[in-house]
C-alpha cells in the first residue's frame, strides 16, 4: 500500500545532509519518492508499506548520523485517536529542540573566552610584526605556547565533536557533509600544529621558519561556526512559530452539557453531538452549529478578518475562535483532527515543508558542493606546494598552502545556501496563515509572484453571492402560485439564485409543493415535476431551447442594470419572469484597483447573462468579461489565456470550478463556510474575501524577494571567499584569507540568511 508520511529528522545540519538522506533512502526498495527540507528538518517520504518501513529507513540512516523521529502511535501512548490528534506530537520535538539549543548555548559560552584569548594572541602577533606594539615577552610567549594547544584540544574534542564525527563518517562511509569540511579543516590545522610544536627543534634544524602553529585557527573557527549554528538554530525556531501560535488557539477544556448539567471536560472527551456551552469571552473548543442563543464571535485568528461575526441559531462556529459578549450553546459536529483549526495546522505544516521550485537550483548546487570544494582545497594546497615553493621556499609555501586548504574548506560550506529558500517559505506560509491565506504548497506561493491575469468568478467573488428578488412579473396564473412552484424547484438546487427564491418564500411564509424528478440543467437552470406538471426555471437560453416565445426586450433592459432573469415556464408557455440582483461587494472595487496597481489584469468569468455581467464588471472596473460560459468552458478560457503566454491565477468557489482551478497556474479557492480541504486549489482564502487575493499576491512577491536576497547572501560569501581563501589574489596583492575570518564569514552567511527571512515577518502586506 502506498503511504506518504512526513518525519522530523534528527542530526541534520545543512543542505548537503538533505541530499545525502534523499539519496540514501531513495535507494531502499519500496521507496517511491523522498524530499527533505533543510529548513523544517522534515522528510516527506512516499513508500510502499508492504515492502519497507520507517524502521528500515533508520537502519540505513543511523550509521550516517541521522535518524527519522518516528512518532509514537496513539496506541504506544495509550491514547485514543482523538487525544492523539489533539496532542499532535509537536510540543515534544519543540521541547527537544529547546534542549538542543540549551546545550549549544553552553558550548558557545565555554568557547567564547578561549576564542578571545586566541584572538588576543593572534592580534598581538600581527601588531608586533608591524612594530605597533612591542613583541611579547619571552615568558608570556612560553605561557601561550603551552596554553593554546590545551585550549585547542578542548575545542576540537569537546566543542567540535560533531565536526570530528562528520570527518569520521567521511572516512568510514565516504559521505561528506558540511561537518566533514569543518572537521577536516580544523583537525588538519590541529595535527599540523601539534607536529610542529612537538618536533620544533628537529624541524628547525632542517627547515627554517616552521615555528608557526595554527592552534588559534582551530579554536576560532570552531567557535565561530558553533556560534553561527547556535544563532541559526535559535532563529529557525522562531521562523516556525506560526504553527505554535495556531496550536495555542486550541482550547484545553470545553463546557459540555451532560445529563442536564454543565461540566468542564478536557477537550479530548468531547464527542460528536455533544451540546457545548460558550460563555462571554469563552473560546470555542470544537467545530459545530449554534442551537441556542446568539452572539458575535471574533474569528480574526482563523480568517484574519478583524470584525466579529454574528452567530445565530443554525450558524457554524469554528474551534479556536473567541466569543465576544453574548452566550450560546452549540452542537459539536467536528472534533479532534477533523476541526478546521486542525486542518489548517496540517496544511500549514505540509506547505512549510514543501519545496518551492526555485529551491531545485540550490539543492543541485549543494549536492555537488562538498566534493567540489574538497577538490578545490586539495588543488590549492598542491598549487601552493608547486608554484608557491618556487617563489617563497618550501616551508613558507607549505604554511600558506595549509592555510589555504583549511580556509577553503571552512568558507565554502553550503549551509546558508540550503537555508535560503526554506526559511523564507516557512515565514511566508506562516504569515499567510495568520492573514487567512492558506498556502497548500510552496510552488503556488512562488508562481503567484509573477501572475499576469487573475480570473475571477462573478457570484460570491465580485458580488455577495446572496442575490435577492427585485421584481416579479406574472404572465399566467397568480404570483403566489408561480412563486411556490418556482421555490419548490429551487429548493433542490445549490445555486445562489435558488437561495434568493427560498428566502423570499420563507419570508412570505408560502407553502411549498413537492418536486419530483428534479434535474439541474448545467449553466441554464433547473427542471422538475410539481403536481404532475413539468416545469422549467432558468435563464433565457433555457426558454429559447424550449422554443417558447416571450418578450425579451423588457428583460434585456433590466439585465443592462445588472439584474439576472429567472424565467418559470411549462413546456407550453412562460408563467412568470422573476428578476434577481446580487449586490456588489464594496471591497471588490478596492481590490480590483489594487490588483491593477500590481500590474495584473482581471477577467471575470460567469455563466450569467452577458448584459448583467458587463454591467457589474463596469461598476467594479474589471478589464474583461467572459459571460454565458458553460462550466466546462471555464477551463478552456483559462487554457486560452495560458496559450498567450500568460501566468493565470483563477479564483473561484472551489466546488464547481475545480477543473478550472486545477488548470490555472495558481488555483485560488475562496472558502465559504468551514470547508478548507479544497484539493484542487494551491491557495485558499478564508471567508472568500477578494481583498485577500491582493494580500496573497503581495505575500508571494515579498517571499520571493526574500528568497532572492537570501540566495545572494548565501552565494556572495562563497564567490568572494573561495578564491580569496585559495590564495588566488596572493601573487598580485598579497591577500590571503585567514581561516579564522573564513569561519566568521561562514557563520555570518547563515545568520544573515535566517535573519533576513525573519525580517519578512514584520513586513506589512
Ligand atoms: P455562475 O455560477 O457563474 O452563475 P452557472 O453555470 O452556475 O454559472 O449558472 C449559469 C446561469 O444559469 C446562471 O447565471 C443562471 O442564469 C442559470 N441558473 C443556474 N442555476 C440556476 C437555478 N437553480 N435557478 C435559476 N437559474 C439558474
Ligand atoms: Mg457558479
Amino acid at each position: 500500500m502506498k503511504n506518504v508520511k512526513i518525519y522530523n529528522v534528527k542530526g541534520m545540519h545543512c543542505a548537503s545532509c538533505a541530499s545525502i538522506i534523499e539519496r540514501t533512502v531513495k535507494k531502499i526498495d519500496g521507496v517511491e519518492d523522498i524530499s527533505v527540507n533543510p529548513g523544517t528538518e522534515n522528510a516527506k517520504i512516499s513508500f510502499d508499506t508492504t515492502k519497507t518501513s520507517p524502521e528500515s529507513f533508520n537502519k540505513k540512516l543511523e550509521p550516517l548520523g541521522y535518524s527519522l523521529m518516528l512518532p509514537p502511535t496513539a496506541h504506544d501512548m495509550g491514547m485514543s485517536e482523538n487525544e492523539h490528534a489533539a496532542h499532535l506530537g509537536l510540543t515534544q520535538t519543540k521541547k527537544e529542540k529547546l534542549a538542543e539549543l540549551a546545550s549549544m548555548k553552553h558550548k558557545v559560552i565555554s568557547a567564547i573566552p578561549l576564542a578571545i584569548i586566541s584572538l588576543f594572541v593572534m592580534g598581538w602577533d600581527i601588531l608586533a610584526q608591524f612594530s605597533i606594539v612591542p613583541g611579547m615577552s619571552l615568558l608570556w610567549e612560553e605561557f601561550f605556547h603551552h596554553l593554546l594547544p590545551l585550549l585547542a584540544t578542548y575545542m576540537l574534542f569537546v566543542v567540535g565533536k560533531p565536526y570530528l564525527l562528520g570527518l569520521y563518517r567521511f572516512v568510514r562511509y565516504g559521505k561528506a557533509n558540511m561537518d566533514t569540511l569543518i572537521g577536516l579543516g580544523t583537525s588538519v590545522a590541529y595535527i599540523y600544529s601539534f607536529i610542529v610544536g612537538a618536533f620544533e627543534e628537529t624541524l628547525l634544524k632542517n627547515i627554517p621558519n616552521v615555528s608557526m602553529t595554527y592552534f588559534d585557527v582551530t579554536i576560532i573557527v570552531i567557535t565561530f561556526i558553533t556560534l553561527g549554528k547556535y544563532l541559526e538554530t535559535r532563529s529557525k525556531l522562531k521562523t516556525g512559530d506560526a504553527i505554535e501560535k495556531l496550536l495555542n488557539l486550541q482550547a484545553k477544556t470545553a463546557l459540555v452539557v451532560r445529563d442536564g448539567t454543565e461540566v468542564e471536560l478536557p477537550i479530548d472527551q468531547v464527542v460528536h453531538g455533544d451540546l457545548i456551552v460558550v460563555k462571554p469571552a469563552g473560546k470555542i473548543p470544537v467545530d459545530g452549529i449554534v442551537t441556542r442563543g446568539n452572539s458575535y464571535v471574533d474569528e480574526s485568528m482563523i480568517t484574519g478578518e478583524p470584525m466579529p461575526v454574528s452567530k445565530k441559531v443554525g450558524d457554524g462556529v469554528v474551534a479556536g475562535t473567541i466569543n465576544t459578549t453574548g452566550s450560546f450553546t452549540f452542537t459539536a459536529t467536528k472534533i479532534g483532527a477533523e476541526t478546521m483549526l486542525a486542518s489548517i495546522i496540517k496544511m500549514v505544516e505540509e506547505a512549510q515543508s514543501s519545496k518551492a521550485p526555485i529551491q531545485a537550483l540550490a539543492d543541485k548546487i549543494s549536492s555537488v558542493f562538498v566534493p567540489v570544494v574538497l577538490g578545490i582545497a586539495i588543488l590549492s594546497f598542491g598549487a601552493w606546494l608547486i608554484l608557491g615553493a618556487q617563489a617563497l621556499g618550501f616551508s613558507q609555501a607549505f604554511s600558506y598552502g595549509l592555510l589555504s586548504f583549511v580556509g577553503v574548506l571552512v568558507i565554502a560550506c553550503p549551509c546558508a545556501l540550503g537555508l535560503a529558500t526554506p526559511t523564507a517559505i516557512i515565514v511566508g506560509v506562516g504569515k499567510g496563515a495568520r492573514e487567512g491565506i492558506l498556502v497548500k504548497d510552496a510552488a503556488a506561493l512562488e508562481k503567484l509572484h509573477n501572475v499576469d491575469v487573475v480570473v475571477v468568478d462573478k457570484t460570491g467573488t465580485i458580488t455577495r453571492g446572496k442575490p435577492e428578488i427585485v421584481s416579479i412579473k406574472t404572465l399566467s396564473g397568480t404570483e403566489d402560485e408561480n412563486i411556490s412552484i418556482l421555490a419548490a424547484l429551487e429548493k433542490a438546487s445549490e445555486h445562489p439564485i435558488a437561495h434568493a427564491i427560498i428566502s423570499y418564500t420563507d419570508e412570505k411564509k408560502l407553502k411549498l409543493a413537492q418536486v419530483e424528478q428534479f434535474k439541474a440543467i448545467k449553466g441554464k437552470g433547473v427542471q422538475g415535476y410539481v403536481g404532475g406538471v413539468e416545469y422549467f426555471a432558468g435563464n433565457t437560453k433555457l426558454i429559447q431551447n424550449l422554443q417558447l416565445s416571450f418578450d425579451t426586450t423588457s428583460i434585456e433592459a433590466e439585465t443592462l442594470e445588472g439584474k439576472t432573469p429567472v424565467i418559470l415556464a411549462t413546456k407550453e408557455k412562460v408563467l412568470a419572469i422573476v428578476m434577481v440582483a446580487d449586490a456588489i461587494k464594496p471591497e471588490a472595487i478596492e481590490a480590483v484597483k489594487n490588483l491593477h496597481k500590481l500590474g495584473i489584469k482581471i477577467v471575470m468569468l460567469t455563466g450569467d447573462n452577458k448584459n448583467t455581467a458587463t454591467y457589474i464588471a463596469k461598476q467594479v472596473g474589471i478589464d474583461e468579461v467572459v459571460a454565458e460560459v458553460m462550466p466546462e468552458d471555464k477551463l478552456n478560457t483559462i487554457k486560452e489565456l495560458q496559450s498567450n503566454g500568460k501566468v493565470v491565477a483563477m479564483a473561484g468557489d472551489g466546488v464547481n470550478d475545480a477543473p478550472a482551478l486545477a488548470q490555472a497556474d495558481i488555483g485560488i479557492a475562496m472558502a465559504t463556510g468551514t470547508d478548507v480541504a479544497i484539493e484542487s486549489a494551491g491557495i485558499t482564502l478564508l471567508h472568500g474575501d477578494i481583498s485577500k487575493l491582493v494580500k496573497a499576491v503581495r505575500l508571494s512577491k515579498l517571499t520571493m524577494r526574500g528568497i532572492k536576497q537570501n540566495l545572494f547572501f548565501a552565494f556572495i560569501y562563497n564567490i568572494i571567499g573561495i578564491p580569496l581563501a585559495a590564495g588566488l589574489f596572493f601573487p598580485f596583492f598579497g591577500w590571503l584569507l585567514n581561516p579564522a575570518f573564513a569561519g566568521l564569514a561562514m557563520a555570518m552567511s547563515s545568520v544573515s540568511v535566517v535573519g533576513n527571512s525573519l525580517r519578512l515577518k514584520s513586513k506589512n502586506i
